[in-house]
């Protein structure tokens, strides 16, 4: 008889998962459980920023499920697991087998408890709703005020977004200084710089006590300080928190997330988890983490799916990784950026708006923060190239020392420890990378590859 496969969840992870069980194991009878349409969290801003349309958010419809023979139960919420009977509960009462199940739930912002928290346009963003929200109470002002509560990493992603648009922003920070959690101080000092050049005012080391509207829509938000900052939208971007709910009372094993092995299994046999509610392996470490990321959320699904079909595929761990655009400023962080016991190299020109530290264990890199603009072509690709030499785990010996005294020069030792053939020898399941199989309206990337593209291949050589 055909496995049957159950999925819950609607995002990268489930999706991604899907599209490799589909692969691996032709046969299989596939469920998806999602209480909302599957759609790319990160592709919101975008369409908050004006420049997509809500539809181009989605990453999957009717057509695509009937063609890779999906049972869809879009809408569906699952509330509870009997691992023994092999049995999730759904909200509507009914009950759905399983032979193998996945968990890739995903995660939820924390919100704002102080009074005010609930007010019309006091919201975060985080799914299409949210979006809609947010877009409805600025409608028809020509330049809204917004107030970002919480200087994290999606809070960013979102401001850039609103910044694009000409909002009036001001940005407020319970910590001293902003990225708390993917930037040191000298980086952050940086990154308030520039943004105050930009017009965003930055309150660090402010916490909201009350949000108050006192004359209907227009709302007064109050800090601990004393001030008070008019908004007419306030997005709250505090943190955010796994999706328990489904597996409580289920026997799983939990710490912050869904605890999985490198096969992305869970302590209960038959029971996998991935993407941001899934607490796995990591590069440069022994303890287990959330990397709630885009990328890691892909991997997770793909290996899980990999391994519910059959197959043996070990996850090396996920690389923490965090790069955005703060309002033309790039900032990027990777693995171990705050780590103490490591050896700095660092490059900081804070008139120039540059910051570059990479933080050494013995000759590898384990930890890297750099800062510049957007439209430095250079840095951008430097930002790449520690990327990979960082998944690859490539140690420098005497370049090293060529770097200490050339900083700005990473391309050179980059080819000469043959990083580049290294990434192209990798892969997560032991073929090349494919797109997903969905484009909106049946549109997108073209499936043929190109000349360009063969030339590439070409050099991969063996
Ligand atoms: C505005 C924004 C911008 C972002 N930008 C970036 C970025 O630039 N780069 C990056 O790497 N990451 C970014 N992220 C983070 C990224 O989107 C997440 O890491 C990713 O979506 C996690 O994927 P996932 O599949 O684990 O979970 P999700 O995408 O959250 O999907 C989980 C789905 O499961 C559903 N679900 C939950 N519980 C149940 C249940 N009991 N029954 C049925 N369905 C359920 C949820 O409603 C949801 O639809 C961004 C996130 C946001 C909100």
């Amino acid at each position: 008889m055909a496995t049957h496969h159950v999925i819950i969840g609607g995002g990268p992870a489930a999706t991604n998962a899907l599209e490799t069980l589909r692969e691996h194991d032709p046969q299989a009878r596939i469920t998806l459980v999602c209480d909302e349409p599957a759609h790319s969290r990160m592709a919101l801003p975008y369409w908050l920023s004006s420049q997509i349309p809500r539809e181009h958010t989605m990453t999957a419809d009717d057509g695509y499920y009937d063609r890779l023979q999906i049972e869809a139960r879009i809408g569906s919420r699952v509330t509870g697991i009997d691992h023994a009977a092999k049995q999730l509960s759904l909200a509507n009462g009914e009950s759905l087998g399983f032979d193998k199940l996945l968990v890739a739930t995903g995660s939820s912002p924390t919100g704002l408890p102080v009074e005010g928290g609930e007010l019309p346009g006091v919201q975060p963003l985080w799914t299409l709703d949210d979006t809609a929200g947010a877009l409805s109470a600025v409608d028809g002002k020509s330049e809204p005020r917004v107030v970002l509560v919480g200087a994290g990493f999606i809070g960013f992603i979102v401001l850039n977004a609103m910044h694009k648009r000409g909002w009036r922003l001001a940005v407020v920070e319970r910590e001293a200084q902003v990225l708390p959690r993917m930037l040191d101080a000298g980086a952050a000092g940086v990154v308030e710089a520039w943004l105050q050049s930009r017009g965003v005012a930055v309150h660090t080391g402010a916490t909201v006590q009350a949000i108050r509207a006192p004359n209907g829509e227009a709302k007064v938000v109050e800090l601990d300080n004393g001030q008070r900052l008019e908004a007419d939208l306030v997005i709250v971007a505090t943190g955010v928190r796994p999706n328990l709910e489904c597996v409580q009372g289920s026997g799983i094993e939990v710490d912050e997330g869904i605890l999985v092995d490198e096969h992305m299994r869970t302590s209960l046999t038959d029971v996998y988890a991935a993407g941001d509610v899934a607490q796995g392996p990591v590069l440069f470490d022994e303890a287990k983490a959330i990397h709630a990321i885009q990328p890691t959320a892909i991997d997770h699904g793909r290996v899980a799916a990999a391994n519910m079909a059959g197959r043996d595929v070990r996850y090396p761990g996920s690389l923490s990784m965090n790069v955005l655009d703060a309002c033309g400023l790039q900032c990027a962080s990777y693995g171990n950026w705050g780590d103490a016991r490591a050896e700095p190299m660092t490059i900081a020109n804070p008139r120039d708006h540059v910051y570059r530290r990479l933080l050494w264990t013995g000759d590898e890199i384990t930890g890297a923060i750099f800062i510049g603009r957007s439209n430095d072509l250079g840095m951008l690709t430097d930002v790449g190239m520690v990327k990979g030499i960082m998944q690859t785990r490539t140690r420098f010996g005497d370049w090293k020392a060529y770097l200490a005294e050339n900083p700005f020069d990473i391309r050179r030792p980059y080819v000469a420890t043959r990083v580049a053939e290294k990434l192209v020898g990798t892969t997560l399941l032991g073929r090349p990378a494919r797109s997903r199989g969905f484009h909106y309206g049946g549109a997108g990337a073209q499936p043929a590859a190109g000349a360009a593209h063969a030339a590439y291949m070409t050099t991969r050589g063996g």
